[in-house]
């Protein structure tokens, strides 16, 4: 790999084939998979991941917002597309682009009726959402003879899948939640097929659904963070590799005295007579202010090196009193080995966060062989 020479995301589709392979090893043959694919693929790019994820015959992608699905759309991509969070205002968009739209309240599903018949649509493809303890989205379970009236009373749409979102998939001490979203999501699920005497697709899981709760991938799972190689735990982030790799390089190296300080509000004062390099990533970037202040670091010729002060919007200042490097040497913010969740976790977030948060005017190098 050459060095990087100016602040790029790299993003390697290898490592997104072996976490593709290594999700769908844990199904059983019959189980479809779902890529979320939204925000941008997870700070990567979101129709370059696409693109890759049709080559290795993904069922299903996911987005939160109708203009994600359009984007999506645009570039080519013909798989079918769940549209997790839409708003009414877009739905005409959504049969124009062949987009699916998640149905998650009464509002929602009347309108979205109104809109399918108008255009005189027959059997539009829809999944209704449940909330089962998220408490975020969904009908309550106790909406099932309300939803079926309204399906009973329209041929202009069908509803595809039934589905929920776990609230606590990755932690080990909510088991019993869990087990009990799927029990109820069950439940829900068999009182709708019994009163529609048909059966949908059923899906719950997340990617730590999909690693800890075997007995909920059901028809379908949906899986992000762990196609971009993070799966919430120090075991199952082993098995899979980050595709994301954040470089940048040292733009200008300063020598300051004692007592000297760095940055936006003079955040720093020298301890000594120090180095300091230059970097240009900085809050734009999405390296937010949280990151100041040695809360995070970098990585130059493999040593760690602390941010200094504030974080600017362009730039990053790193204490470099201890390392042998120049102007022009590369810097690592994370990459396979130096992951992005240890990065997160110096400011307390997570590797979602600092994945999503990744700015598109940084450029994107797909590495592919
Ligand atoms: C974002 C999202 C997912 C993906 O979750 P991961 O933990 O990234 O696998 C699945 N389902 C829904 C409803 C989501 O919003």
């Amino acid at each position: 790999m050459p060095k990087a020479n100016e602040t790029v995301l790299e993003i390697d589709l290898r490592a997104l084939t072996h976490n593709f392979n290594y999700l769908t090893s844990k199904l059983q043959s019959n189980t479809k998979f779902l890529a979320v694919v939204k925000a941008f693929a997870y700070g990567s790019d979101a129709v370059e991941i696409a693109n890759h994820l049709e080559k290795l015959e993904v069922d299903y992608f996911a987005v939160a917002y109708t203009r994600e699905g359009v984007l999506l759309r645009d570039a080519g991509i013909t798989t079918p597309i769940l549209v997790l969070h839409p708003q009414p205002i877009n739905f005409e968009t959504i049969i124009e682009r062949c987009l699916e739209p998640s149905i998650y309240n009464a509002k929602v599903l009347n309108e979205f009726i109104a809109v399918a018949e108008q255009q005189k649509q027959k059997d539009y493809p829809v999944h209704i959402k449940f909330n089962t303890g998220l408490n975020r989205l969904g009908f309550w379970e106790n909406d099932v003879d309300y939803i079926v009236s309204k399906l009973k009373a329209t041929s202009a749409i069908v509803a595809k899948s039934l589905f929920s979102h776990l609230a606590a998939s990755e932690d080990p001490n909510e088991t019993e939640f869990s087990n009990r979203q799927i029990n109820s999501f069950k439940a829900t699920a068999k009182e709708f097929e019994v009163k529609m005497a048909y059966k949908p697709w059923l899906h719950l899981c997340n990617t730590s659904g999909v690693i800890n709760y075997p007995e909920g991938h059901l028809d379908m799972v949906r899986c992000g963070i762990g196609l971009y190689g993070f799966g919430n735990s120090a075991s199952e982030d082993n098995n899979l590799k980050p595709i994301a790799s954040l470089k940048s390089v040292i733009s200008q190296i300063h020598m300051i005295e004692k007592g000297e300080t760095v940055g936006y509000n003079r955040a720093y004062t020298s301890k000594g007579f120090e180095k300091t390099a230059t970097i240009p990533i900085g809050h734009a970037d999405g390296l937010g202010r949280h990151y100041g202040n040695e809360n995070g670091f970098v990585f130059i010729n493999g040593n760690k090196a602390p941010i200094i002060g504030n974080v600017c919007m362009d730039m990053i200042m790193v204490n470099i009193t201890d390392i042998e490097c120049k102007e022009g040497d590369e810097v690592i913010l994370f990459d396979a080995e130096k992951k992005a969740s240890t990065l997160a976790e110096s400011s307390g977030t997570i590797s979602y966060e600092i994945l999503t948060a990744i700015s598109q005017r940084i450029k994107r190098k797909i590495i592919s062989s």
